[in-house]
């Protein structure tokens, strides 16, 4: 009998610690921010437009939106923009994580994180130290100098990089010793998938094999069966952080904004379904830690001023037309360079490309890929303009149609743009707020529109680094 008083005595202290346990726990200590470079709200609801299942991100309980301009500029660039995130201060365009004096290092919530013994890890699906990724753990003047910006991950002692191969390896950029310099900084490299695997303690740089060449993963419209790709790299990133500690992992969907820039939209949708996927694998692990984990999704500002509509289609739209493109701007752009280079593909050769490759002039495959003669017309200009360089057009209508990315393609992305129902203003950033999506531990904060330094001081204060 007292045996079993003691016991019951002792399973009632057990239950009432864990109890008292979970109600002063109100720091979470598995923090996730995930960042779609150049994505906007349109570009968002596009994508959930396009697929059939609605976004992971959509479905988070607290949304917000963000200013995001730079200290010295409305229209911010992805420097200034990922410092602000990065550190919740404000900084001029191409600066990373310093001041616009370039006197001061700013620290970065990576870096709290890191010294508060949580475990830390970058992902990004272009080049390892490029703007985004670099403002969570480098201090640079200027974003470009990508040597300097790469040996910076080797002192950073983070526990995990994962996604693109690093820039600053190039001749170009400095004596290209990156990688000899994160492996003597103990960083165990890993190239394919059947090789991710941890032991748990190791510091590890993850990346493909093979990269395009700006040295980041490919586009996922593009992307080989046997590269591992950015939710395969988030979720490996996971189960290498997971620690009593707790970590801080930020998630860069890096293409989307370079989609953007070349205004293609299939491309975009395809790499912010990946970005999502992403998140998918953060709130698996959410459901496992509900208490513990905070999980933030947001953008560093928006890219080509994306409308679903444009002024041909009026109030029509088709926007799963976008689904029938087959290649990137990137890979059907190289096909034409060769072509031009060759001499041997004529226009009729070119429309036969472009009606396997973005289904344009299709009727069989669906009759909305009618080309009619305004269409056709275009085609026809811009490929004589790529084949000979005569544009019936002047310099500034070349630039306002092409943006300075090769004619035919960008004409052959244009009429599939249009005839799904969605247009761009610009091959640039725009100043569009950009959206906050939040669930777990904390996520009502992010609730309202703010400031993208506010958004940075809110995750400080409330993972407590
Ligand atoms: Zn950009």
């Amino acid at each position: 009998m007292k045996k079993i008083i003691t016991l019951i005595l002792f399973l009632t202290l057990m239950v009432y610690n864990s109890c008292s346990v979970k109600q002063t726990k109100n720091t979470p200590k598995y923090i996730f921010l995930f960042i779609g470079d150049g994505m906007g709200l349109s570009h968002v609801a596009l994508t959930d437009a396009v697929t059939d299942h609605r976004l992971t991100m959509l479905q988070f309980p607290t949304n917000g939106a963000i200013s995001t301009f730079a200290q010295d500029r409305y229209i911010t660039d992805s420097a200034a923009a990922g410092t602000a995130l990065a550190t919740g201060e404000k900084t001029s365009c191409g600066t990373i994580s310093q001041d616009s004096s370039h006197t001061r290092s700013i620290p970065t919530m990576a870096e709290m994180a890191k010294q508060k013994g949580m475990k830390v890890g970058i992902v990004t699906s272009v080049s390892i130290d490029h703007a985004t990724p670099a403002s969570f753990y480098a201090h640079q003047k200027n974003r470009s100098e990508y040597y300097d910006i790469a040996v910076q991950m080797a002192s950073s002692n983070f526990d995990y990089f994962g996604g693109g191969f690093a820039k600053g390896v190039g001749e170009k950029y400095g004596p290209g010793d990156v990688k000899e310099k994160m492996v003597s900084a103990g960083y165990k490299i890993i190239t394919k998938r059947d090789e991710l695997s941890s032991n748990g303690t190791e510091k590890i740089w993850a990346y493909n094999h093979t990269t395009d060449y700006s040295q980041s993963l490919y586009y996922e419209i593009d992307r080989p069966e046997d590269h591992i790709s950015l939710s395969e790299f988030t979720k490996f990133g996971i189960d290498h952080l997971t620690n009593d500690k707790g970590f801080f992992m930020m998630v860069e969907g890096g293409r989307i904004d370079w989609a953007s820039h070349g205004n293609d939209g299939a491309s975009m949708v395809q790499d912010l379904i990946e970005f999502d996927r992403s998140i998918a694998e953060a709130v698996r692990f959410y459901k496992l830690h509900p208490e513990e984990t905070l999980i933030i999704v947001t953008a560093d500002h928006e890219t080509g001023g994306l409308a679903m509509g444009n002024a041909l289609t009026g109030y029509q739209s088709s926007y799963k037309l976008l689904n029938y493109q087959k290649l990137s701007q990137d890979f059907f752009s190289d096909k034409v360079a060769s072509w031009k280079k060759e001499k041997k593909v004529n226009y009729e050769m070119a429309m036969d490309s472009i009606k396997f490759y973005f289904g344009l002039g299709d009727k069989e495959l669906n009759p909305e890929f009618e080309l009619i003669d305004y269409e056709n017309d275009q085609l026809k200009n811009a490929f004589n303009y790529t084949m000979t360089g005569k544009s019936a057009y002047g310099d500034y209508e070349s630039y306002k149609r092409y943006g300075g990315y090769d004619p035919f393609t960008m004409t052959a992305i244009q009429v599939l743009n249009t005839k799904a129902g969605i247009s761009w203003p610009t091959f640039a950033h725009t100043a569009y707020p950009v959206p906050v999506f939040a669930i777990g531990n904390g996520n009502q904060e992010f609730n309202g529109y703010y400031d993208n330094t506010d958004l940075a001081k809110k995750i400080i204060k409330i993972a407590g680094l």
